[in-house]
């Protein structure tokens, strides 16, 4: 029997182990840390900053191609160790492993360095604070020879022709334009989360971008961060976005979130960063983008600069050759972290905080004396709209931005009647002075200085039946008051739910059931989800096999239409499966249902519900979004007004 392997003609003839030499070793792992001339930029800014500069330049020919250069003041390099400092696994960061464990700097492998040196032609030139010379040393890569420079303390690398000795990885970069566009968004990373140092960078002799450093003033952090900000991301970003400060035990989450009004299309300003290192993390980018999920709907990307704070013993950087990814000991508890943190930020009503700004003169007026709103004596407390318009609504010039949002804290069954009252059909009589469509909008004509402190103002008309206007301080308030009672409906509903716990919510018998024709497939529905809709206050179910009766509704929605509130549910129902549906599904089943718990278009308001309306924005969070993301309210200033005009040109 032939027992020979079949010829393997592909197969090389076995050649003996050896060890690679250095300079293969080096251009190896620079295939890992050296992509494009960003990732040099990346390196060498790390390197400068580690060194302690408060000021880094950045030169640039080519996009980076054919030099990077960049230069700091920081400690510098005796002459002694500049050639050390080229060699693989050389560092002044770490000595062993308790140090890698704690470590606090940008660096710590000692392979930059070595690797950029394998694929280019690199130069050190670097004059140590403490040396006796007036002088630096410069060091040449390639030849190793050492002479001296002209330099103030501090250091200057220079990385000449990337590539040069591997053309295949050449090839792969893109124009000049595109690599400097990489290099600047790696300055730029660097930048934010380094405010205190003043960052230039030159291409082809040019500056192309200069971020002054910010003085650090009383270790406020968001203070000397907001200026940074602007520079980096634009003006537009400040006013655009809301503080994050989140403290947890060892944990601690800050920084600034963009409003959902100004997400972009694509995820190109999200900035995250652990213990201020830049970091790509599923985790956070994950629990950022969840904690918008309530008030941005889409694909639209949120834009953030968050810098989340950790014990170093909780997070492990050393997962990926370039530390651009981490890897946390329970990431679950950085992703609470962050998502709370955002979720907070933006929950706020921002009306008040903007109020909470403008008028921060103090004011001894209460809101339940300065009332103007005249008391018909027929009226009930509550509304067509289901809000209190007696309700004494806190006062904002006294009280800090938060300090005022409480939860609406009567008891569940008291809320319910509110929203139950926004069904008494329009035709029922108005007990509130309804405003004649051909009268002007009777409001009071100058506001009292209780009214002058409310964020969304006083209202003073409806307009086509869709809009709420309204003045405060700052000028004209425009409402959708649709999208804005949705809202309100929504978070009474998820409070609701999240308030009994485990039992379902407060629902009402209709005295006669709501019968439609339905299809086989919403009686399937209606069936197997019998459980679920009982949690959500909604008793359908089969009056015949082509019939579904409707018994029972949720208490805040019972003056609804009840058969389309039911068909909606049932068909949002039908694309989860059982098992996932109360908890995942859960807000956008309330969502459907406080749509049509809502106000309709074309309803008309009178004063007090429209106040009511505002009111209930002030103290409801996320009141910004309605629930599809979209804004519920935007302000025109006087200043805008006053353009449109051409006033004071
Ligand atoms: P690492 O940063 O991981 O230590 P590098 O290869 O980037 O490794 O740098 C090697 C060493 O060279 C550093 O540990 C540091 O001591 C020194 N070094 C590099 N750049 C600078 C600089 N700009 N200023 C002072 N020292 C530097
Ligand atoms: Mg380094």
């Amino acid at each position: 029997m032939n027992t020979a392997a079949p010829p393997r003609p592909h197969l090389q003839p076995r050649r003996p182990i050896q060890e690679l030499p250095d300079e293969l070793i080096s251009q190896i792992a620079a295939g890992e840390v050296v992509e494009r001339p960003a990732s040099v930029v990346r390196e060498l800014v790390d390197n400068a900053l580690d060194a302690g500069a408060t000021q880094i330049t950045v030169r640039l020919l080519a996009g980076g191609v054919r030099l990077i250069s960049v230069e700091d003041d920081g400690y510098g390099i005796p002459p002694g160790e500049l050639a050390t400092a080229l060699k693989r696994h050389a560092t002044s960061k770490i000595r062993n492993l308790a140090e890698l464990e704690a470590v606090d700097t940008m660096g710590f492998r000692g392979e930059a360095l070595a690797a950029i040196h394998s694929i280019a032609d690199v130069s050190l030139l670097s004059r140590h604070l403490d040396a006796p010379d007036a002088h630096g040393w410069l060091l040449q890569g390639r030849t190793g020879e050492i002479t001296p420079g002209a330099r103030t303390p501090g250091t200057t690398v220079e990385v000449r022709e990337l590539f040069y000795a591997t053309p295949a990885r050449r090839k792969f970069l893109k124009t000049d334009a595109t690599e400097l566009a990489h290099c600047l968004e790696a300055v730029r990373r660097h930048a934010l989360a380094r405010p205190e140092v003043g960052f230039s960078v030159w291409h082809e002799g040019k500056l192309v971008e200069q971020w002054r450093a910010q003085r650090v003033e009383g270790g406020d952090e968001t203070a000397v961060l907001s200026p940074r900000l602007a520079d980096v991301l634009g003006d537009d970003f400040l006013a655009e976005s809301l503080p994050v400060q989140w403290q947890g035990t060892g944990l601690r989450v800050w920084g600034r979130v963009g409003l959902p009004d100004h997400a972009r299309a694509r995820a190109d300003r999200q900035f995250a960063y652990v213990n201020g290192r830049y970091v790509r993390d599923k985790v956070i980018t994950h629990a950022a983008r969840s904690a918008y999920e309530d008030v941005l709907h889409g694909q639209r990307q949120p834009v953030y600069a968050l810098f989340v704070e950790i014990d170093p013993a909780r997070v492990d950087v050393n997962v990926h050759p370039t530390k651009i990814e981490v890897r946390f000991r329970d990431s679950r508890e950085v992703h609470q972290a962050v998502r709370h943190a955002v979720e907070n930020a933006l929950a706020a009503p921002r009306a008040a905080l903007a109020a909470s700004t403008v008028n921060a003169t103090p004011s001894s007026h209460t809101w339940a004396t300065e009332a103007t709103v005249p008391s018909p004596p027929l009226m009930r407390p509550q509304t067509q709209l289901g809000l209190d318009v007696n309700a004494t609504p806190p006062s904002f010039a006294s009280a800090p931005a938060h300090a005022w949002l409480r939860r609406d804290e009567r008891p569940v069954g008291q809320q319910v009647n509110d929203l139950a009252a926004l069904w008494r059909p329009t035709s029922a009589p108005a007990v509130t002075n309804v405003v004649p469509n051909a009268a002007p909008v009777a409001a009071p004509t100058t506001p009292t200085p209780a009214e002058a402190t409310w964020p969304l103002g006083r209202a003073i008309a409806q307009l086509h039946g869709v809009y709420v206007l309204a003045e405060n301080a700052q000028g004209l308030v425009l409402v959708d008051m649709h999208a804005a009672h949705e809202r309100i409906v929504y978070e009474r509903l998820k409070l609701q739910l999240d308030t009994a716990g485990d039992s379902p919510l407060p629902s009402q018998p209709l005295l006669i059931p709501a019968t439609f024709a339905a299809t086989p497939s919403e009686v399937a529905t209606a069936e197997t989800y019998t459980d679920t809709l009982r949690h959500l206050g909604l008793d359908i179910s089969p009056f015949s096999p082509q019939t579904l009766a409707v018994r029972a509704v949720p208490a805040a929605l019972a003056q609804g239409q009840v058969v389309e509130l039911a068909r909606s549910v049932l068909a949002e129902l039908a694309q989860h499966d059982a098992a996932t549906v109360v908890q995942r599904a859960r807000n956008e089943l309330l969502a459907t249902m406080a749509c049509h718990g809502a106000v309709r278009a074309n309803r008309k308001l009178t004063l007090e519900e429209m106040n009511a309306l505002l009111r209930q924005m002030e103290a409801t969070e996320r009141s910004d979004q309605c629930n599809h993301g979209r804004p519920t309210w935007r302000q025109l200033s006087l200043r805008e007004l006053d353009a449109l005009f051409l006033r004071g040109r």
